[in-house]
C-alpha cells in the first residue's frame, strides 16, 4: 500500500517541543517537575489538552470503558488491524515531566506526521494515553483493562475500594461496569510500541542514544510483620526485651547484603517501618514493613523470594520474635517481542543511531500488552533518576526517539 519511500520522513520537532512545553505547564511544580497523579485536577486538564490536540489535528478521538484516551488515524483498508503507540499522562506525586508524557506526545506526533504526509497505511494508528499507569487505583490500570488482565474479582481489592473506583471513573463519565468493555480483541491488534525515558543511567553513561528493551523485570511484594512484646522502655533491661524493631533492623541490613552478594541483576526495597505502639517509652511490640523485589527472569525471581523470606525468618528467630508474612503480589518478568526488537534495531541503525539492549527495571504499560500482541519499547537516555522533579532528558534525544518510533511504526505496517 505504501508506494513511495518514506524512510526519510521525520516528525516535526518544533511542534513536538511546543506540545511538550505546553503539557509540562499542566500541573507544573516550582521544583521543575509536574504533579499530575491520576484523577487529579491537573491530570484531568492534561487529558482535556490531549483530546483537544487530537481533535484539532483532525484525528478521531476515542475513550474506552477504562477512560483510556486515544487519537486514531484510520487506514482506508476495511477491517484494518490497529498498531497502538502510547504511554501515560499521569505522574507520580511530584514527579518529572518526561515519564509517560514523552511517549504519549511522540505517539501523537507520529500520527500527525503520517496524516499530513497523506500516507495510507494498511494499519490504523492509535496514540493512546493509558489511565493510571502509576497505580493510584491499581498498577497499569488502563492497560490491564485493555488487555483483559484486570479481573472483576480484583476490583474489590483496588486501592481505596470500589467507591473510590466509581468516583475516579465518574470523572470521565464512566463506571466500573464499563471497565470490561475496554478489553480489546488481541487479533485486532497489530502490536504496541512505547517510547520512554530509561529512568536509569545506562544509556547516558554509555553515550548510546537508543535503548531496546528486551525484557521487563518481574516484581514481587510482601507485607511482613515482626511480632515482639510491648514493655516499659525504662524498666525492662535490654536483655529481657522482645523488641520487634531489632528484628526489622537486622532484616533490612541482611536484605541489602544478600542482594548485592548473590543477586547482582536483582534489587529489593524495604518500606513503611510502622512500629506499634508508636511511643518513645514503649518497647515496640510490632513492626510492619513492606518488601518489594525485582528480578529479570522467573526462576531467579522465585529463588530471590525464597531467600528473602528465609532472611526474615532468621532475623525474627535471632531476636525471639514472631513473624507474619503475607504475599501482596507477584508479577512474572516479561519478554518483549523479538520481531519488534529487531524492527527498532534496524530502524535505528538505518537512521545512524547506535543501540543498546536493556532490561527495564521499571514497570510500563508495555508489560501488560506484551502477552497479547507484538510489543516493543524504545528507551532514550535520561538523567537525574526518575519519579522526581529533577528527571531530565536531552531534547535531541527525545527527537531521535520520536523519529525511531515514527519509522518503526511505518515499517511495522509494511511487514
Ligand atoms: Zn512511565
Amino acid at each position: 500500500m505504501m508506494t513511495k519511500d518514506y524512510s526519510r520522513l521525520k516528525i516535526n520537532p518544533q511542534r513536538f517541543q511546543s506540545n511538550f512545553k505546553a503539557l509540562s505547564q499542566i500541573g507544573a511544580t516550582t521544583a521543575g517537575g509536574v504533579n499530575r497523579p491520576a484523577f487529579s485536577e491537573a491530570h484531568l486538564f492534561a487529558r482535556a489538552w490531549f483530546r483537544e490536540q487530537i481533535l484539532r489535528s483532525g484525528l478521531e478521538f476515542y475513550m474506552d470503558g477504562a477512560a483510556n484516551h486515544s487519537g486514531v488515524f484510520r487506514s482506508s483498508k476495511a477491517n484494518a488491524l490497529t498498531l497502538l503507540l502510547g504511554s501515560h499522562l499521569d505522574s507520580v506525586p511530584h514527579g518529572g515531566r518526561f515519564d509517560g508524557a514523552l511517549g504519549v506526545l511522540a505517539a501523537l506526533e507520529v500520527l500527525q506526521t503520517v496524516q499530513e504526509s497523506h500516507i495510507d497505511l494498511p494499519y490504523n494508528l492509535e496514540a493512546i494515553d493509558f489511565t493510571d499507569e502509576e497505580g493510584l487505583l491499581h498498577g497499569d490500570f488502563g492497560s490491564s483493562a485493555l488487555t483483559g488482565s484486570l479481573k472483576t474479582e480484583e476490583l474489590s481489592s483496588i486501592n481505596g475500594g470500589t467507591e473510590r473506583l466509581s468516583f475516579c471513573l465518574s470523572l470521565f463519565g464512566k463506571s466500573p461496569e464499563d471497565l470490561l468493555s475496554a478489553r480489546r480483541d488481541p487479533t485486532a491488534l497489530a502490536g504496541y510500541l512505547e517510547l520512554h525515558i530509561e529512568q536509569g543511567s545506562r544509556l547516558k553513561n554509555s553515550g548510546i542514544p537508543i535503548g531496546i528493551v528486551t525484557a521487563i523485570v518481574g516484581v514481587g511484594s510482601y507485607r511482613i510483620k515482626f511480632i515482639g512484646r510491648a514493655d516499659h522502655a525504662g524498666t525492662t533491661s535490654m536483655q529481657e526485651r522482645r523488641d520487634a524493631a531489632q528484628g526489622a533492623a537486622a532484616f533490612i541490613q541482611a536484605v541489602r547484603q544478600l542482594v548485592i552478594r548473590d543477586y547482582p541483576d536483582s534489587v529489593a526495597n524495604v518500606v513503611w517501618l510502622k512500629t506499634y505502639p508508636e511511643a518513645l517509652n514503649i518497647v515496640p511490640a510490632e513492626v510492619e514493613l513492606g518488601l518489594e523485589f525485582r528480578s529479570p527472569d522467573s526462576p531467579k525471581l522465585r529463588e530471590l523470594e525464597r531467600a528473602l523470606l528465609a532472611l526474615a525468618k532468621s532475623a525474627a528467630q535471632q531476636s525471639g520474635l514472631g513473624l507474619e508474612m503475607i504475599s501482596m503480589s507477584l508479577h512474572e518478568p516479561i519478554q518483549t517481542s523479538e520481531q519488534m526488537q529487531e524492527l527498532i534495531r534496524t530502524t535505528a541503525h538505518q537512521m545512524g543511531f547506535s543501540t543498546l539492549d536493556l532490561i527495564s527495571g521499571a514497570w510500563h504499560d508495555a508489560q501488560m500488552l506484551a502477552p497479547i500482541c507484538p510489543t516493543g519499547m524504545i528507551f532514550i537516555p535520561s538523567e537525574n533518576g526518575s519519579h522526581s522533579p529533577l528527571e531530565n532528558a536531552d531534547w535531541n534525544d527525545c527527537v531521535r526517539g520520536a523519529n525511531v518510533l515514527l519509522q518503526a511504526a511505518l515499517q511495522a505496517s509494511l511487514t
